[in-house]
């Protein structure tokens, strides 16, 4: 059960790591890592294949665990122990590369499981709940389809919508649109945007760096687990200062 102090309303920080740390056997993937997302700010990490970025956000939601250092989201420490994860995780929505999604449930029933099996919420009141967020992300017409009869887009739009429907306070995006045929990844986009626009505190991993200019407040630059640079997105485009940044965005602009 959760306790009183953790429904508090947090007035620190939405997301906070400091000095985290992470190996995969001898492997040392996230190095000191320092992370302060305050509410409502929206943060766009990139960096090139293998650089940890997400691992750094499976990280925030105790999908993976860490090994030095501390993650705290709204205020609740990730510290290894399974009830810190499970509190952690019923404040952050993550959506994946690929969706998935449940192949055997329609959209509503995607939807609506997890209110009903870990929120306890009543069927009606977790279809009323998942109607609203699937009109949100314009798609209510498809509440009682498969994901296989969905495009890419549809149902990347299904997982965000799912994901909100758990009310969280941190949405985690990992390459969204990454393995969307291009004509479906405006729509994706569009929603993120939309999403930010609500208020939504947001930490997206994406090499869309158009949505990165247009929505984030700060763009994160990584590489070999370390973070290289943080800067609002006009400084960290238009004049970069690390080299390896430099680099990078030579590459992919
Ligand atoms: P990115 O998302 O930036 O491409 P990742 O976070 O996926 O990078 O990976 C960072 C590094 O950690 C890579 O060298 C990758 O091979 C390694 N890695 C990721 N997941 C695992 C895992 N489960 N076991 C072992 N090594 C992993
Ligand atoms: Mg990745």
């Amino acid at each position: 059960m959760r306790g009183e102090a953790l429904d508090t309303p947090q007035t620190g920080p939405a997301v906070a790591l400091s000095g985290v740390n992470k190996w995969f056997g001898a492997h040392h993937v996230l190095r000191d890592v320092d992370l302060t997302v305050a509410k409502a700010e929206k943060i766009v990490i990139c960096g090139p294949s293998g650089s940890g970025k997400s691992t750094l956000i499976r990280c925030v939601n105790g999908l993976e665990a860490h090994q030095a250092g501390t993650i705290q989201v709204d205020g609740i420490a990730l510290t290894g122990v399974p009830a810190s994860v499970d509190a952690v995780r019923r404040e952050v929505g993550m959506v994946f590369q690929h969706f998935n999604l449940f192949a055997h449930l329609t959209v509503l029933e995607n939807c609506t499981l997890a209110p009903i099996h870990v929120k306890r919420m009543g069927r009606a009141a977790a279809e009323e709940l998942a109607m609203g967020y699937l009109d949100r992300v314009r798609i209510p017409q498809l509440a009682g389809k498969f994901p296989g009869q969905l495009s890419g887009g549809q149902q990347q739009r299904v997982a965000i919508a799912r994901a909100l429907c758990m009310s969280p306070k941190v949405m985690l995006f990992d390459e969204p649109t990454s393995a969307l045929d291009p004509e479906m990844v405006k729509e994706v986009l569009d929603t993120m945007a939309e999403l930010a626009r609500g208020g939504m505190t947001m930490l997206c991993v994406t090499h869309e760096m158009g949505f990165a200019r247009e929505v984030a407040d700060r763009v994160v630059f990584m590489d070999e687990g370390q973070i290289i640079e943080t800067a609002p997105p006009a400084a960290f485009f238009d004049s970069p200062r690390h080299p390896r940044t430099q680099a990078f965005l030579s590459q992919i602009l």
